[in-house]
């Protein structure tokens, strides 16, 4: 697991410090591994809290709230002059507190709220708790078995990162000891269960410490992985796949927002005369090279660029006007003149040139992406009839394309027409 960049102050040696970082690495990824885990881990624990949230407040909610039963054992644990302070704990904290924890977690202000709610509802329930448990001692009773559940709660049940569960848990055992001790509860009994609180932080650390590891390292393989099957091997660019999983995702996205797109089908003009002369190896060198020169066209977070198949490639640029796609294909043009490699089979000039093919559509409901494609290929086609190293766009033929129909393939025709 990597760790985040140190400024020259924190590199300072510090033997306690480092010995402790050899003990516990620090559960912490480099930007921006660390946000995309984190956005990770609040989706995850979702599921999760789900499950817990609806009996642990639900439970918490009948005990303080419901009558019968509960009122009449309300009565017996505290005194009538307490009743007061009992019902403005248990109406102007835990019923608000459950209550914006079960809405939290079962509607959309979830991935923006939870992290606020998690440790505010776990230190505010557990504190309020700490405070039933003094009053009660008046009457005998005490609630400080419950304590290093509350302790433990926080390391499991609200789904917390660890340190925002170590601070929320040390805050409950510190608060259960300090209010104890002021309130003169000096009996063994209260320091062995202020002891007991002590080793259920200890061991909600621990146990939470080793959870949280084994969770970001699966999640680091498995992204990973998700990586290494989407990324070509031979150009370390995206491949055919990762080009069919966001295309679809892209056209439905810009659909939504009316969004424009556009697709740049960038093919090496007679690449098998290269391969004929210079070598396959030489070839597949080349290929690398070039994909460098096309990856840097799509440079903002929604474009990609991807190796279609063989010597073609792809690009895909999310709300881009058409200007913008024409200075991108005379850029890879130029950047791709500078690399300077040499082709000498080329009837085209001394270098590796390509042509490319490019289409800027809006995407409406009702046609597929598959139509975004053909006109590429058509614009493909129209710039090596050209004479090839040429940029061809498209747009405005989108509206009498009838999607699916494909034109017969470039080789084909010409062998045809033959
Ligand atoms: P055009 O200008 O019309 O595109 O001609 P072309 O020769 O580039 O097109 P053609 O489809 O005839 O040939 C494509 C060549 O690309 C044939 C194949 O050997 C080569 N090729 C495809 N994939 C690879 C690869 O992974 N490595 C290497 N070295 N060559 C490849
Ligand atoms: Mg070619
Ligand atoms: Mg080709």
């Amino acid at each position: 697991m990597q760790t985040k960049p140190q400024s020259p102050t924190q590199r300072r040696p510090n033997p306690l410090r480092d010995r402790l970082a050899r003990l516990l690495p620090p559960l912490t990824f480099a930007e921006p591994l660390e946000s995309q885990y984190r956005n990770w881990h609040t989706d995850h624990a979702r599921e999760r809290l789900k499950y817990t949230m609806l009996p642990a407040m639900g439970l918490l909610l009948i005990a303080s709230l419901a009558g019968g039963p509960f009122h009449s054992l309300r009565q017996s644990l505290f005194a009538p002059d307490q009743m007061a302070t009992v019902d403005i704990l248990r109406f102007a904290v835990l019923l608000p507190t459950c209550t914006a924890m079960l809405l939290v977690t079962y509607t959309r202000l979830y991935s923006s709220w939870i992290r606020f709610a998690a440790p505010a509802v776990s230190l505010l329930q557990s504190l309020c708790i700490v405070a039933f448990d003094l009053l009660m001692h008046r009457q005998g009773y005490s609630l400080s078995s419950v304590v290093p559940m509350l302790v433990l709660s926080a390391y499991m049940l609200f789904g917390m990162m660890q340190t925002q569960a170590t601070i929320t848990a040390t805050t409950i055992v510190v608060a259960y000891g300090l209010t104890g001790w002021v309130a003169g509860l000096n009996s063994g009994q209260r320091l062995f269960d202020v002891i007991m609180a002590c080793c259920a932080l200890l061991l909600g650390f621990f146990f939470h410490y080793s959870f949280s590891r084994t969770q970001r390292l699966n999640w680091f393989r498995n992204m990973m992985l998700t990586d290494s099957v989407h990324r070509d091997a031979l150009t370390n660019i995206g491949n055919r796949r990762m080009f069919d999983v966001h295309i679809e995702r892209l056209w439905n996205q810009a659909i939504r927002t009316r969004a424009s797109v556009a697709l740049l089908l960038v093919d090496l003009d007679q690449f098998k005369s290269f391969n004929d002369h210079a070598g396959h190896q030489a070839g597949d060198h080349c290929l690398a090279r070039v994909a460098g020169v096309i990856e840097q066209s799509a440079r903002r977070p929604l474009d990609i660029a991807a190796r279609y198949g063989g010597e073609e490639f792809v690009v895909l640029l999310f709300d881009v006007k058409r200007d913008r796609v024409e200075e991108l294909c005379r850029e890879m043009h130029a950047n791709l003149e500078a690399l300077r490699i040499p082709h000498p089979a080329s009837s085209v000039g001394p270098y590796v040139t390509v042509s490319i093919g490019a289409a800027c559509v809006e995407p409406q409901a009702g046609r597929h992406h598959d139509g975004l494609i053909q006109l590429a290929d058509e614009a493909l086609y129209a710039a090596k009839e050209g004479g090839r190293n040429c940029t061809v766009v498209m747009d405005r033929e989108y509206a009498t394309l009838s999607t699916g129909a494909f034109r017969v393939p470039r080789k084909r025709a010409r062998t045809e027409a033959a």
